[in-house]
Order: C-alpha cells, then sequence, then structure tokens
C-alpha cells in the first residue's frame, strides 16, 4: 500500500493495483495564497463539492512577513505553517506537481505520473523565482553580503547583512520583469536605512536604489508620498540599471543600463551589501502548456479571471495574467470572483455576470519603523483607500495593522474562507 494523497490532513491509503488516475470535480493547481483561500471559500459555499489541492510543498509560508524578518522584527519561522494545518477540511490534498495539461480531455498530469481530470480547474501555483537570470546570483547568495527576501532560507542572513555593514555601498536592486510585491525592494531599504539611522551609521553609508524602472513608483501620488521617505534616508535612486551579473569576490554588482528599451551600456558598483529583488516570471510548466498567453502567464479574463480559451479553467493570484499589481491582497480580491463564477457555473451554467475584478492590488510600504504608507490602487492605478484618512501619510496605525494584524486575518480569515 502506498499514501497516495491526504485528506483533511490524514493521510488516505489508496489500492496500489489501481491505475494513477483520479478525478475531482473541482481541481485546484497550488496550495499557496490563492489555492488554499479558494478552496476554502468553495467548501463554506459548497460543503458537498469534491474538491483537491495538488501541492508538493510540505510547507505554507505567509510571504508578506518576510520584509519584516528579514528587517529582524520576527523570527522567520513565524512566517510558516506546515500544509496540512492550512488545507481546508474536506479537501483532498494531492501531495504532487503539476508537470502538464490536457484541457482538451480536461486533465493535468503529475510529477508522480497521475493523469488527473477534473470537471472544473483553477490554476495557482504562484510566481517563479529565476536566480539563475543573474549571472553569478545563485551560487552566491548568502556570502559575501549578497542578500535577498525572496528567498526564506536567506531571510537571516538579510539581517545579519544590515547589522554588519557599518559603511560603504548599499545596493537595493529591483528587476525589470514582472515581480511579486511591487514594494518589497524598497521595504526592507527602509527598514534596513531606518536601522543604519537609529545606530548612527547611516552617514557613512551611501544607499543606492537601482532599478530597471524608470520610477520609484508606478503610482503617481504613492511616488509623490515617498519622495520625502527617499530624501530622509539619503538614498540616490538609479533608474534604468538592471542587475545582470554579480562578481561576489569582489563585491561588484554589474547593472545593464537600458534607453529606449534597449542596453546602451554597463556599469560596475562595489559594495558592502547587495539586496537583490531578483527577476521572476511565469513558472516553465505554466510558459509551455497551452493555457499561457504570449508572455507564458495564465491566459484569463481580466475581470471574470475565467480562461479566454477553456470556459472551465481559472486562475488568479501571481501565475494569471491579469495585468495587476502581483500580491496576496490582489488575491483575496480574486478570490472572490473565481468562486463565484465556478458556484454560479455548477448552479446556473454560466459565470456571475455581477462579479468583476477590478485590478485591486495594495501595497503596504513600510517606511521605517513604526511607519507606513498604505498604498491600495486598481488597474487605472487611481488611488482606491480602504480608510477614510489619508493613506498617503506615514502611519504607526497602518504600521501596526501590517505588523500585528494582518498575518492573524491571513491565516484566521482569508485562508479559512472568510475574508
Ligand atoms: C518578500 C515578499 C513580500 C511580500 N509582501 C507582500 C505584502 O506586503 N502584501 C501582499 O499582499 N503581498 C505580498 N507579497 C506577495 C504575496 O506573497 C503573493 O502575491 C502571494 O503569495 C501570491 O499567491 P499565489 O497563491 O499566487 O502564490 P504562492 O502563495 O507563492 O503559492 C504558490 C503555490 O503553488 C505551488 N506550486 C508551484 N509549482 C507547482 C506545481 N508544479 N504543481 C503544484 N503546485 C505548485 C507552490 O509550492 C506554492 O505553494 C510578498 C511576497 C514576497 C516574496
Amino acid at each position: 500500500m502506498e499514501t497516495l494523497h491526504t485528506v483533511s490532513g490524514k493521510d488516505v491509503a489508496e489500492d496500489k493495483t489501481q491505475p494513477f488516475t483520479t478525478h475531482h470535480q473541482i481541481v485546484i493547481v497550488g496550495g499557496g495564497s490563492a489555492g488554499i483561500t479558494v478552496a476554502a471559500q468553495l467548501k463554506k459555499k459548497l460543503s458537498e463539492s469534491d474538491i483537491a489541492i495538488v501541492e508538493p510543498a510540505e510547507v505554507h509560508y505567509y510571504q508578506p512577513m518576510w520584509t519584516f524578518n528579514g528587517a529582524g522584527v520576527f523570527k522567520k519561522e513565524k512566517s510558516k505553517k506546515l500544509m496540512e494545518e492550512v488545507m481546508p477540511k474536506h479537501v483532498a490534498w494531492i501531495k504532487d506537481s503539476v508537470v502538464s495539461f490536457h484541457p482538451e480531455i480536461n486533465s493535468i498530469e503529475t510529477a508522480g505520473g497521475r493523469m488527473i481530470s477534473y470537471d472544473y480547474l483553477v490554476v495557482a501555483p504562484g510566481i517563479q523565482i529565476d536566480w539563475d537570470k543573474v549571472e553569478g546570483l545563485a551560487e552566491s547568495l548568502g556570502t559575501n553580503g549578497i542578500c535577498s527576501i525572496y528567498s526564506y532560507r536567506n531571510l537571516d542572513y538579510v539581517e545579519e547583512c544590515i547589522k554588519n555593514t557599518k559603511r560603504g555601498t548599499a545596493l537595493f536592486t529591483q528587476p525589470n520583469t514582472k515581480f511579486k510585491c511591487g514594494g518589497a525592494p524598497q521595504k526592507i531599504m527602509y527598514l534596513a536605512s531606518d536601522t543604519w539611522k537609529k545606530r548612527g551609521s547611516l552617514d557613512n553609508i551611501a544607499v543606492q536604489f537601482t532599478t530597471g524602472g524608470s520610477v520609484i513608483f508606478g503610482v503617481k501620488e504613492v511616488a509623490e508620498a515617498l519622495a520625502p521617505v527617499v530624501e530622509r534616508y539619503g538614498v540616490e535612486p538609479k533608474f534604468f540599471h538592471n542587475l545582470k551579473a554579480v562578481k561576489a569576490a569582489e563585491k561588484i554588482a554589474v547593472y545593464d543600463i537600458y534607453k529606449d528599451g534597449k542596453v546602451v551600456d554597463q556599469a560596475e558598483i562595489e559594495f558592502e551589501m547587495l539586496h537583490v529583488t531578483p527577476p521572476q516570471s511565469s513558472p516553465d510548466f505554466i510558459k509551455q502548456s497551452p493555457l499561457a498567453d504570449a508572455e507564458g502567464w495564465v491566459d484569463v479574463h481580466k475581470h471574470t479571471m475565467q480562461h479566454n480559451k477553456y470556459q472551465n479553467i481559472f486562475s488568479l493570484g501571481d501565475a494569471g495574467s491579469t495585468p495587476n499589481a502581483k500580491t496576496g491582497a490582489a488575491v483575496r480580491k480574486q478570490s472572490r470572483v473565481v468562486t463565484g463564477n465556478i458556484v454560479s457555473l455548477l448552479k446556473e451554467g454560466v459565470i456571475d455576470t455581477t462579479l468583476s475584478y477590478d485590478g485591486y492590488g495594495s501595497c503596504p510600504l513600510i517606511t521605517g519603523f513604526g511607519k507606513l504608507i498604505l498604498a491600495e490602487f486598481d488597474y487605472e492605478n487611481k488611488i482606491t483607500p480602504s480608510f477614510p484618512i489619508n493613506q498617503m501619510k506615514e502611519r504607526w496605525s497602518m504600521y501596526h495593522m501590517k505588523k500585528d494584524l494582518l498575518p492573524i486575518m491571513y491565516w484566521e480569515g482569508m485562508l479559512k474562507g472568510r475574508a
């Protein structure tokens, strides 16, 4: 007998003589923020539904905490829970990785050799971190002052680098690809700068924000609100600088300099500390699938989250093609549309036309210890504040909400289908 999958956290032994094929009414690819949230909501609305989540990882991470972990506010272990603890009750957990999609026969294939068929499919495998797209990075991360909050394993080293940097240049990079959490590259920079300011060493450290982009933040009001923060810490922004290579032994970062979308030059900057936000893209197995759009993301309608070709397939979260800021906050809004549409399809045979995702994304920009600007905006970069206050002002209350309340809302609300 072999354990094939887990239902409600308990191992279910299946007969090995049975072929590796299964059918579930709703199959969800990925047990991250998006996959678990949708499964929990669906179970609340359709208690009798037969749902399976295909997810290889044993651990579920609350990634928005990683900025605080890197800055030494919380121990990194606080950001994780065992996958079996977050799996909704009466949902089958298939511990395996999806490798390919066969939408013409409503099936997916896994690394373990299973064929799983479905009536409805939700695709939510997150984004792929392309460490190897920066020459020398994968092998040097965690050494020579090179660190990143985009890796759980590296979080302690980020804290160590901030502690050890007393002079010289501290570089914080932002790639010219799409990436999750548009504010994270800056949040860790402001927390590091605030640490150095409090310690009295900021005057000896040249903080540079090197970005492949052309502005500090894509939403005008937010960029304006950040200007005094940048000034307070003496941050030097360097636009059109895209990290190309790392020479770890010499502590040199090599950048491609862009003009009009083309590389026109290269620059080398010596550093004491280099915080990297790595290039990111759609997971390879999505890029190579019939579900992908021209850029490799799961090709869904930006308001209904329904696949543009296959009507029984939905996608949300970082792997979807919707042109919003890739955040957990977006997942929260998108999940209601995906869940509502699947429920409507099952009950009425059509999607619910009253539901529409407007591109909402939220970026709680931590600008120092006890300070936060809460940026919320939609597809049109229109500010969509949740509170009747000026959210563009640095506030302790918003910092407290992000640090102490949002994690509870995540574990107890969103992942339980309540938010
Ligand atoms: C440093 C950092 C800071 C952030 N800060 C914030 C913030 O302040 N606010 C905010 O809203 N968001 C923030 N985010 C972004 C947020 O964490 C993501 O947008 C969110 O987790 C996306 O959810 P997802 O389900 O699409 O992907 P994930 O949560 O990453 O989950 C994807 C899941 O799919 C699984 N998977 C992958 N491949 C396969 C496969 N082949 N088969 C089956 N399963 C697979 C993975 O194991 C994983 O469990 C931050 C992220 C980082 C890294």
